[in-house]
């Protein structure tokens, strides 16, 4: 079960070792980059038990909170988010869409864009579980081709 004390958030908030922050690889164990926005820059999550879920994450620097940035700099995160999730839904075609926000393990800005089904595993419930040996149960992963054509899809719906 993952801890976080109070030194282990202070860590955290100060930015050392943030895997969010610049440079990041384009692909990793967790992520695939769909496209590079104004102030962020989207990834499709590897778990795709809700399909087309990706994550946003702020590019600038090390922020953990919008009083972090400029007004400026969170009205183009926000941007950012509306075009992500307008493509994102007129790809997968959900029943809805969570949006969250809670940086409670990694603090860095950055949201949780996550399409729900009234078929999926959680319909009707955040999907997070209370231990994440629950959430791995419902864990799902697509092809590389039919995940590369997700991918291709998005990327599309960003410059329509
Ligand atoms: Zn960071």
């Amino acid at each position: 079960m993952f801890e976080m004390n109070h030194s282990r958030w202070k860590k955290l908030i100060s930015g050392e070792n943030c895997p969010f922050c610049k440079p990041r690889l384009d692909n990793n164990q967790f992520w695939d980059k769909i496209a590079t926005l104004s102030t962020s820059t989207l990834y499709l999550n590897k778990k795709q038990t809700y399909l087309g879920y990706s994550l946003l994450i702020f590019d600038g620097f090390h922020a953990n909170s919008p009083s972090e940035i400029t007004q400026d700099e969170w009205i183009k995160f926000s941007q950012d988010l509306y075009v992500a999730q307008k493509a994102i839904e007129k790809v997968v075609n959900p029943t809805h869409m969570n949006v969250a926000a809670l940086g409670n393990q990694i603090s860095h800005l950055h949201y949780h864009i996550i399409p729900r089904y009234d078929t999926d595993p959680r319909w009707g419930a955040p999907i997070w579980m209370n231990t994440p040996e629950e959430m791995a149960q419902l864990d799902t992963f697509l092809d590389e081709s039919t995940r590369n054509q997700l991918i291709e899809n998005i990327q599309k719906a960003l410059n329509t």
